[in-house]
C-alpha cells in the first residue's frame, strides 16, 4: 500500500521517486534540503550553500535552509507579490559559484500563480542551483499541473494539506518528498534487510505510516478525474469568494486576468486605518457569526488569508461571504459615528450568552445585533464560552494551571 501510494504520488507530483518518512512539511523541506546538499556534496560542490528565498515564503522555509547550513539570501516580491525577476537574476548572478538551491512556493503564498515559474526555475538551473518547490498548496495543482514537470526537483507535499489527513489536535502529519531520479540516491529511505540509505530525518522507516492508508484511499476514491475536479473547485470556490467580497474589501494580490489560486488575502489594513478597526475585531467578530476566523496576519500583517477548499458548499461560502459583508457594514457604522470606537459590536466581540443575557447592557448597540447579527443565526447560533481575551498577553505569559497535590488534600 505504501509503494502504491507512493507511485500515485509521483503521478500526481511528476517526480520519479518519493519518500513518506518526513512527518510534517517543514520536516519534508529539511529532508528535500538534505538531498539537494548530499548531491552537490557528490559532485564536489561542498561550497554550494546560498538558498534564495523569495519574501513572500512561509516562515518555515528559511528556517530550514538555516537547519541544513545554508545560507539564506532573500530574493524581493513585486507590488503584486511575484517574485521579482531581475533581483533574482542580480542575486544568483553575485552567488552563481555557491548556488545551492531556491525555495519558491507555486502557487504562493501570496495566493497567485506565479507567471514566471518556469523562468524562475531555469535561471537557477542555469547557475547550478536545484529547485525547491514548496507543494504545500498542491490542492491547486493536483491533476492541472506538475512541480516535477515545470522546473522543480524536489518538493515537498502536505498529505495533511492536500490529501485528507485530518487536520488539527498537533499531528499526526505527513510531508513526503519527491524527488527526480538525479536525487534519488539521497532520498530517505528504507531498502531490503532494514539497510538505510539517505539523509533520515525520522526514526521510523515510513514516517506516520498508520495513516497512510487515509491518503491511499482518498486518491483511489477520486480518481484522476476527482482529483482534477476537487482542485478545479478549490480554485474556483476562491475566486468565488474573492468576487463576492471584492466590493467590500480590497483583495491584496491577484493574477494579470484579476483571478486568485486556491487562496485569496483581504487586505483589512485601510480599515484599520480609516476606522480604527482591527484584523483581530474582525477575526473575533466572526465568532459571533459561528466562524473560526480565517489565516490572521501571515503572510502578510494586518491582512486575513481565505483558503476555502473544495469541500465547502456553496451555501456555506454565501454564509461566510454574508457575515463578512455584515461586518464591514457595521465598521461603516463606526465609521459614520452611529457608534463609538470604545463601543461597538466588533471591539467587544465575541459576546458570550452571560454578557447579552446579562441584567446591565448599556452598550450602543442592541443586544440583538450583538447575538444575532444575521438572520441565518437565529436558526442556528454558536455561542462563544469566552469573550475577549488579551491574545498578546496570553501568548507572553505562560501559566501553569497543574495544581499542587496540596489542593486536592482536604
Ligand atoms: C504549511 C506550509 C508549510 C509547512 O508545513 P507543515 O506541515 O505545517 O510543517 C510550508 N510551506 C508552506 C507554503 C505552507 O503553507
Amino acid at each position: 500500500m505504501i509503494e502504491d501510494l507512493e507511485s500515485m504520488l509521483c503521478a500526481a507530483t511528476g517526480y520519479d521517486a518519493m519518500s513518506l518518512q518526513p512527518n510534517a512539511g517543514s520536516q519534508g523541506e529539511y529532508a528535500g534540503l538534505l538531498a539537494i546538499r548530499g548531491y552537490h556534496e557528490s559532485r564536489g560542490d561542498e561550497h554550494r550553500t546560498v538558498c534564495l528565498i523569495p519574501s513572500s515564503a512561509h516562515g518555515t522555509n528559511p528556517a530550514s535552509a538555516q537547519m541544513c547550513g545554508m545560507d539564506v539570501v532573500v530574493v524581493k516580491c513585486d507590488d503584486q507579490g511575484n517574485v521579482d525577476v531581475s533581483d533574482l537574476q542580480d542575486k544568483v548572478a553575485t552567488h552563481s559559484k555557491n548556488l545551492a538551491a531556491i525555495m519558491v512556493t507555486y502557487p504562493s503564498t501570496h495566493g497567485v500563480f506565479e507567471e514566471r515559474i518556469t523562468e524562475i526555475c531555469e535561471i537557477v538551473h542555469d547557475h547550478g542551483g536545484q529547485v525547491y518547490i514548496d507543494g504545500a498548496n498542491l490542492n491547486a495543482m493536483v491533476g492541472v499541473c506538475q512541480p516535477g514537470k515545470f522546473g522543480g526537483d524536489v518538493s515537498h507535499l502536505n498529505l495533511h494539506k492536500t490529501f485528507c489527513i485530518p487536520h488539527g489536535g498537533g499531528g499526526p502529519g505527513v510531508g513526503p518528498i519527491g524527488v527526480g531520479a538525479h536525487l534519488e540516491p539521497f532520498l530517505p529511505k528504507e531498502h531490503e534487510g532494514g539497510s538505510r540509505r539517505g539523509a533520515q530525518v525520522s526514526a521510523a522507516p515510513y514516517g506516520s505510516a498508520s495513516i497512510l492508508p487515509i491518503s491511499w484511499m482518498y486518491i483511489r476514491m477520486m480518481g484522476r478525474v476527482g482529483l482534477k475536479q476537487a482542485t478545479e473547485v478549490a480554485i474556483l470556490n476562491a475566486n468565488y469568494m474573492a468576487n463576492r467580497l471584492q466590493d467590500h474589501f480590497q483583495v491584496l494580490y491577484t493574477g494579470a486576468n484579476g483571478r486568485v489560486a486556491h487562496e485569496c488575502i483581504l487586505d483589512v489594513r485601510p480599515i484599520k486605518d480609516d476606522a480604527g478597526i482591527s484584523v483581530d475585531d474582525i477575526a473575533k467578530r466572526l465568532i459571533d457569526f459561528g466562524f473560526h476566523a480565517p489565516t490572521m496576519s501571515f503572510p502578510v500583517a494586518g491582512t486575513l488569508m481565505i483558503e476555502p477548499t473544495e469541500s465547502e458548499s456553496k451555501a456555506e461560502l454565501d454564509r461566510f461571504c454574508d457575515a463578512m459583508i455584515a461586518i464591514k457594514q457595521e465598521v461603516e457604522q463606526v465609521v459614520n459615528g452611529q457608534f463609538p470606537l470604545e463601543d461597538n459590536p466588533l471591539v467587544h466581540a465575541p459576546h458570550t450568552a452571560a454578557v447579552v443575557t446579562a441584567d446591565n447592557w448599556g452598550r450602543a448597540y442592541s443586544r440583538s445585533q450583538a447575538a444575532y447579527p444575521v438572520t441565518t443565526s437565529r436558526e442556528n447560533k454558536y455561542w462563544p464560552p469566552v469573550g475577549r481575551l488579551d491574545n498578546v498577553f496570553g501568548d507572553r505569559n505562560l501559566i501553569c494551571s497543574c495544581p499542587s497535590m496540596a489542593n486536592y488534600e482536604t
